[in-house]
């Protein structure tokens, strides 16, 4: 039988990298605490009918990519293709619009497309959602905002641009879709075949198609911002003059309309250069129909999804975070009672706060330092027969080699001092 392999599109985070996912989750927890978000956890599959209802047949990420099947009851179940309907679904089902107010909601996990895989581009992926319920003000789409690119900053990414749109209100759209169909009819047959099919089902889609020949189709179509009645007009400003007093950049991208049929108002996107192809690492924007048409209350909302593993692309390049392990002590013994003794002498140690890696090898003492000296630890402490017999343990300064005895007790009770050394030598290795 052959070895068994990971699911196409999907992949480990071996134990070098988590280091990094998890530099990345902390600053995105962090940030989100100082703008008052609280974190919801919703799971990874729902009922089918979420999403067709909630994002809508006619996307992509519904129409074409979606994992669904029919679970052992006959119940028609899809893995979440993004985060936000489910984030939705939970928000009227636990009646969090009773609380009144606004809501501030992140959630962070995996979302499932079947794509092709590329760089950048997974079946199992991760996101970071972030969103806004209860608010209609354009100070909400400029929060959601000025929390990604906070975020972004944080992690040291450069080469940022974000791109702005209003894709107006529904009835704007309806408008803006009937005269986008009548200026592409006549160009049908020249259209890609995929532009062709969401002329009829999804026509403001073709603005955002790859293909060349309808590229140049589309320099010509009517813009969308044309179409924008007086109240949608004075969001969009309002959003800019936020945007613009707040020093974040930003360029108007008529053709920006994002994949996702639940939008309205603000749409954006945050692009990197540096990531080739799969440029996008965070996309978001207004949907104040969504929660009414799961059958909540009429609540205006606004949010984004960040692509967690095109950060991660982007911070490897950059090689700025050190995946280095933190440990503080590596603990070498030899011999039944020193091996015996070095359990309990581990365990008192870490109640004191350090973090300490016990060798199991009972292999000889050379096999053990070389050990100590890759583990990354700082100090070694070693225990042979003769420091068990006395109960003491001699410390060896793993970086330059130093070495000197001590009672067990006595290393216990200097915990203060030996912490301190610890961070110092730590500090002064970061920075050689
Ligand atoms: P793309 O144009 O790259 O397909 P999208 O518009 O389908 O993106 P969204 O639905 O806006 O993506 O999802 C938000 C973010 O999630 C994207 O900006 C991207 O960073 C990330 N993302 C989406 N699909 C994938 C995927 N298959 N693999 C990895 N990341 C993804
Ligand atoms: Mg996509």
């Amino acid at each position: 039988m052959g070895m068994l392999q990971a699911i196409r599109g999907t992949r480990d985070i071996l134990p070098s990298e988590s280091p990094l996912w998890a530099t990345v989750e902390g600053i995105a927890q962090q940030v989100l605490s100082q703008w008052a978000y609280r974190e919801i956890r919703t799971p990874i599959f729902e009922q089918t009918e979420l999403f067709a209802r909630g994002i809508g047949e006619a996307t992509d990420a519904v129409g074409k990519e979606m994992y669904s099947f029919e679970d052992r009851g006959g119940r028609s179940i899809a893995l979440r293709p993004e985060i936000t309907a489910g984030l939705v679904r939970a928000f009227i089902q636990n009646k969090l619009h009773a609380q009144g107010g606004v809501q501030r909601l992140w959630h962070m996990g995996p979302a499932f497309r079947y794509e092709r895989p590329q760089a950048g581009r997974q079946r199992q992926f991760h996101q970071l959602d972030v969103e806004i319920l209860g608010s209609r003000d354009p100070r909400a789409d400029v929060e959601v905002i000025a929390i990604a690119t906070q975020i972004l900053n944080q992690l040291g990414l450069t080469a940022l641009s974000l791109d702005l749109n209003s894709v107006g209100s529904g009835e704007d759209r309806q408008t803006y879709r009937d005269a986008l169909v009548s200026y592409f009819t006549p160009f049908k047959d020249e259209l890609d075949p995929d532009s062709q099919d969401r002329l009829t089902r999804n026509p403001l889609r073709i603005l955002d198609s790859k293909d060349k020949r309808t590229q140049e189709i589309v320099v010509d179509a009517p813009s969308l911002l044309d179409y924008l009645s007086d109240d949608s007009q004075k969001h969009f400003d309002g959003v800019q003059q936020l945007l613009t007093n707040l020093d974040i950049p930003f360029n108007i991208n008529p053709r920006l309309v994002r994949g996702l049929d639940y939008y309205t108002h603000t749409a954006f996107e945050i692009q990197s250069s540096d990531l080739g192809a799969q440029a996008t690492v965070c996309g978001g924007g207004r949907y104040d129909g969504l929660v009414s048409q799961l059958g909540g209350p009429d609540t205006p909302a606004i949010g984004f999804g960040m692509g967690l593993e095109r950060l991660i692309i982007l911070l490897e390049q950059m090689g700025t975070f050190s995946t280095d392990v933190e440990l503080d002590i590596y603990l070498i013994s030899r011999g039944e009672k020193a091996e015996f003794q070095a359990v309990k002498l581990a365990n008192d140690l870490r109640k004191k706060g350090y973090s300490v890696e016990v060798d199991l090898s009972g292999s000889a003492f050379g096999k053990q330092f070389k050990r100590a000296d890759r583990s990354g630890a700082v100090l070694g402490l070693i225990l042979g027969d003769a420091e068990a017999e006395a109960e003491k343990v001699q410390l060896k300064w793993l970086a330059s080699g130093e070495q000197s005895g001590l009672a067990q007790t006595e290393l216990i009770a200097q915990t203060e001092k030996i912490q301190a050394q610890i961070a110092e030598l730590r500090k002064a290795a970061a920075t050689s």
